[in-house]
């Protein structure tokens, strides 16, 4: 008989436990995950995948506007809230059960209840039964961190609005950060007034201040209203349903029918049984991990936001497969977290590798030259849109070896991703000079620097 009833039991059904669940049975675990909730986790689930659904609907408000500019008459758009909605839920449904197909094909148990850790290799669901696993992973995720002030529960977050009831004449999203800024541009397309509001004066603090400082005026220009330097203080709840905000900066109160909150996330691991178990966890809640996402106690790891460690969808599948690859492969190995690229699905959208400006100049003073192509995308000037898109290259020493991009216009995050080899291949500006141009195209013009 087998020592314990699994190799492997996966605490989690996101990204990361998805991922590992599915790698390790391919190299012959016998493995069961466990998911309290829905298969797919916070990025298909109430994430990246409605999200993106949501701005390629927003797109549309911008589209349909200017049409008349490309010859097109269209009378009579409206948006349908509740219709984009269904769809998009109905989409995340099929993903949903994508996941649990291929999770079967494999052959890993789905189990959908909660777990928590009982001991080093014991695990107990929900149902009372508890199990054996040679190895656990926590892959649990994180969770939008509440307001924090009197009134809290009157704040929706990520995970409640992709369900409203209906459109939002105001909304008021806390935050200035990934979230807050990409549903300040998907809500101020659908016809709500939009306010960000964000306790300090930065936005989107880790990205070159520049491309931010062009996305804030596009958005004001748009008519989205940013209130910076405004913690908040109080939520109150009218009796007509809607909120009153009071903010700690001095002005008024303000009304809306939807305080949205994105003010970070917190890692998922709460009464999950693992202080007992003796995993440390940080002063953040995150459980500590080394590099071969080994938890403090020998039998037990944990790979993706829980870990706290970049808060990227992408990047908790490759800590998955990683630790598969390690454990149940034959083939340890680590992940690098260098050079990440990453992107703001916000309206234009932001995308970015690399070291943004400030740090470059931090680190290397003045070896680093800075190249900026600041233009009208074509489209734009069909349209009339005074919107221009900026990208900036930094390059580091006398080989001018390319140590940072950063862009805001339209389709950043498909153009970056390509170029994002120059970075990480550690390549000198020459190799983008001799790429001949693809013409007319925005993309061009990273091979077009002067
Ligand atoms: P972010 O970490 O992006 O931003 C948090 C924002 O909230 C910052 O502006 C920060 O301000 C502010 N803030 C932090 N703590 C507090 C607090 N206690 N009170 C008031 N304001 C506070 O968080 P999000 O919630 O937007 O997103 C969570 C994570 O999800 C992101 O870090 C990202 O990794 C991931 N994500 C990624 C996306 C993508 O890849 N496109 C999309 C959506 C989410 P300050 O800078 O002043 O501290």
């Amino acid at each position: 008989m087998a020592e314990y009833d699994y190799d492997l039991f996966v605490i989690g059904g996101g990204s990361g436990g998805v991922r590992a669940a599915r790698i390790s049975a391919t190299h012959g675990a016998k493995v069961a995950i466990a998911e309290e909730f829905r298969m797919g986790g916070t990025c298909v689930i109430r994430g990246c995948v409605p999200k993106k659904m949501l701005v390629y609907g927003s797109h549309f408000a911008e589209d349909l506007h200017e049409a008349h500019r490309f010859g097109w008459d269209v009378e009579g758009a409206a948006f349908d809230w509740p219709r984009l909605r269904d769809i998009v839920q109905a989409d995340v449904d099929r993903l949903e059960g994508l996941y649990s197909v291929n999770l079967g094909n494999v052959g890993v148990e789905i189990i959908e209840q909660r777990a928590v850790v009982a001991g080093p290799n014991a695990v107990k669901l929900a149902d009372g039964k508890t199990v054996s696993a040679k190895y656990i992973l926590i892959a649990t995720g994180g969770w939008p961190a509440p307001a924090g002030c009197p009134g809290e529960e009157h704040a929706l977050t990520s995970n409640e609005i992709f369900h409203l009831e209906k459109k939002p004449e105001n909304i008021i999203i806390v935050g200035g950060g990934y979230i807050a800024n990409e549903f300040a541009g998907i809500f101020h397309a659908f016809g709500s007034n939009v306010i960000v509001a964000n306790r300090s004066e930065k936005i989107l603090r880790p990205y070159d201040q520049e491309i931010v400082g062009r996305l804030q005026e596009i958005s004001e220009a748009k008519g989205i209203a940013y209130r910076l330097n405004a913690p908040l203080e109080k939520i109150e709840k009218n009796d007509d349903g809607t909120v009153t905000v009071h903010f700690r900066d001095g002005g008024p109160p303000q009304n809306a029918d939807v305080i949205m909150v994105a003010t970070g996330r917190v890692p998922n691991s709460a009464n999950l049984g693992l202080e007992e178990a003796g995993v440390a966890l940080d002063q953040a809640g995150a459980v500590s991990v080394g590099d071969d996402n080994r938890s403090s106690v020998e039998s037990i790891y944990a790979v993706g936001d829980v870990t706290n460690r970049v808060q990227l969808t992408p990047v908790a599948i490759r800590e998955g497969h990683a630790f598969a690859d390690s454990v149940f492969g034959g083939n340890p190995r680590t992940i690098s977290y260098d050079n990440i690229p990453s992107a703001v699905f916000s309206s234009p959208p932001i995308a970015s590798v690399g070291m943004t400006e400030d740090e470059a100049r931090a680190k290397f003073g003045e070896d680093i030259k800075i190249y900026r192509s600041d233009f009208k995308p074509m489209k734009n000037v069909v349209s009339g849109r005074e919107e221009r898109a900026l990208y900036k290259m930094i390059t580091r020493g006398p080989d001018e070896t390319v140590i940072g991009l950063h862009m805001i216009g339209p389709e950043s995050a498909e153009i970056l991703q390509g170029a994002a080899v120059a970075i990480v291949g550690k390549m000198p500006k020459k190799v983008l000079d001799d790429v001949v141009a693809i013409h007319p195209s925005m993309a061009e013009e990273l091979v077009l620097f002067k």
